[in-house]
């Protein structure tokens, strides 16, 4: 019996800070598939739960919200904007509370379900990079180039650090480190889903690669499977 045909999918998942947003978007780029970056439907869920009063926890009523809520990505040249209806909400999506809700709401079943059942219709046509914590486990399991990035905790703490100082944000180095902690935590042990490396990724420690020896060590597998 033969099983599901391999999708042209490329997926790219692990922790915050280990280095997938960048690489998404670079191998996308260098492939010529469009990214999708997953983390940001789970943050638009949460902006959006937390201007509504919504519980975070309240399964009815995220599977409501999420059932009309009207998500879209729009790439241009370099950017990959998110909107909610009208809306602009990419850079909304990115602040410390987005981290901490988006964690919280995308251990509920029904917003994990609704996102999920999105992103397969997304990546129906394949030729996409997909981003996040389960692309390569429960979303598109039959993807055919998955990669897991991790790094140590220090490091991506760092990355992260360094990033938040770039945007004007003035945060602790420890508090930084906390939340990161937090969040890796939660993602990692909630029962649907986690974040764990599928059986058949390739697993790349990014802790002391420049982006373009990771990108080279994902080109060369590629070439190798193919
Ligand atoms: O990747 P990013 O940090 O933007 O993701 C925000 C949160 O969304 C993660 O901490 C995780 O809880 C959740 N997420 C998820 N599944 C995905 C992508 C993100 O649960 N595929």
């Amino acid at each position: 019996m033969t099983g599901p045909s391999r999708l042209d999918i490329i997926t790219i998942d692990g922790p915050a800070g280990s280095g997938k947003s960048t690489l998404s978007r670079l191998l996308a780029r260098q492939v010529g598939y469009s990214y999708l970056d997953t983390g940001a439907m789970y943050r638009a869920v949460a902006l959006q739960a937390r201007r509504r009063g919504i519980d975070m926890r309240a399964p009815g009523h995220l599977a409501e919200l999420c059932a009309g809520l009207d998500l879209r990505f729009e790439t241009g040249p370099g950017d990959n904007l998110l909107f909610i209806g009208e809306e602009d909400v990419s850079e909304a999506i990115r602040t410390p509370e987005m981290d901490l809700l988006s964690s919280t709401i995308s251990a509920v079943k029904e917003v994990r379900d609704a996102m999920t059942a999105l992103q397969r219709r997304i990546g129906r046509e394949g030729k996409i990079v997909a981003e996040g914590r389960d692309m390569g486990t429960v979303v598109f399991p039959q993807a055919k180039y998955k990669f897991f990035l991790t790094a140590a905790v220090d490091i991506r703490a760092e990355r992260r650090y360094r990033e938040r100082l770039a945007r004007g944000e003035s945060v602790a180095r420890e508090e930084v480190e906390k939340e990161l902690r937090k969040r890796d935590e939660q993602d990692s042990r909630r029962t649907i889903a986690p974040l764990v490396p599928a059986k058949d990724a390739v697993i790349i420690d990014t802790s002391r690669l420049s982006t373009d020896q990771v990108m080279r060590i994902m080109l060369d597998r590629m070439r190798q499977d193919s």
